[in-house]
């Protein structure tokens, strides 16, 4: 088979490696697309991975192609979305089904093998069988909108709360229509680019450039990661509310001393969210392919780009130097 390995940051090959091993309880699944993720950037051209060489992709859909097991050949020929962590099943988290705080997991796409080649080995467990309803390409975006689903819910809101996300990434954009399913009220975006301003458009929310000042919101998500974001974000939280803190931070972060009274004097909640939960009827990632399925959920639209596999180092490129304006890449396999 054909795959992008990375050999070393910023060495990514297209290059012919052997299929993978399919272990019992695995399946060997046929990429059919791909998502890149903002944090595939910084992985593959900074900061590099666990070990060399790794394929990356961790957003992405296939056809199960084979199994190991006699018991999972009902799976082949399915198509399955891909829920990238692997737990450990020992830790306390893995314990309470809350995987995406388990200790020791491994990741598909990062700390192994993912997606951006023509096969990658999954376990059984891992995959959700995708009905006909929801294409390939949406179904890359399996994994941001369940993330996304998790810090909304992480949020808290009630009926008719001020939502506002800052960061308008394809998280930022899929957390905002997730806000107005829960039942928000008014839900702004926060961007800083043009193309951005049509897709929160055809996500059926507001765009906002800048916010004026003395404007409040009940639930705010820092969708960004950056530090002015975070200052932004509890100036912008009302007495009472939520910040729910999602984007990577990208260096240290310092309060100043107003900023400090603010979460004092407003009595903010400021939580954290962590990728999804995964498994059981009201799972992120059930509740974000049912969404997807139904059409409740506009997961497409928050898509800029959908390349052939043969345009995959254009793509990072893209995303690497902002050459172009851009929102989520997918990648057909
Ligand atoms: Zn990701
Ligand atoms: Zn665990």
């Amino acid at each position: 088979m054909k795959a992008y390995v990375l050999h070393g940051i910023g060495d990514l090959r297209y290059e012919d490696r052997p299929l993978p091993e399919v272990r019992p309880g695995w399946a060997l699944v046929k990429v059919l697309a791909a998502g890149i993720c903002s944090s595939d950037i910084p992985r593959i051209f900074e900061k590099g991975t666990y070990h060399f060489p790794t394929i990356p992709g961790h957003e992405f859909c296939g056809v199960v192609a084979d199994t190991a097991s006699p018991e999972d050949r009902r799976w082949i020929g399915k198509r399955v979305g891909v829920f990238p962590l692997i737990p450990c099943r020992q830790c306390p988290s893995c314990e309470r089904d809350a995987y995406e705080t388990c200790s020791h997991y491994d990741y598909i796409g990062s700390r192994r093998d993912g997606g951006f080649a023509d096969y990658t080995a999954v376990p059984v467990w891992n995959l959700m069988e995708l009905p006909d309803t929801v294409s390939d390409v949406q179904a890359a975006l399996l994994e941001p909108a369940a993330v996304a689903l998790h810090s909304v819910r992480r949020a808290g809101i009630v009926p008719g709360d001020r939502v506002c996300v800052v960061g308008a990434g394809a998280i930022g954009l899929l957390a905002g229509q997730w806000a107005k399913l829960l039942g928000a009220g008014r839900v702004v975006v926060k961007g800083r680019s043009e193309i951005k301003r049509e897709l929160v458009g055809q996500c059926g929310l507001e765009y906002m450039a800048a916010i004026s000042a003395g404007e409040e919101f009940d639930r705010v998500i820092e969708a960004v990661g950056s530090a002015q974001a975070l200052e932004e974000t509890l100036a912008l939280t009302a007495p009472g509310g939520t910040l729910v803190l999602m984007g990577n931070p990208d260096g240290p972060r310092t309060l100043t001393q107003d900023l400090y009274w603010r979460i004092l004097r407003k009595q903010l909640t400021l939580t954290g969210t962590w990728n999804s939960s995964y498994g059981g009827a009201d799972s992120d990632w059930t509740e974000a392919l049912r969404a997807m399925a139904e059409g409740r959920l506009k997961a497409e639209a928050v898509i800029s780009h959908v390349v052939e596999k043969a345009e995959l180092p254009q793509a990072l490129e893209l995303m690497r130097n902002g050459t172009q304006p851009y929102c989520r890449v997918v990648v057909k396999f």
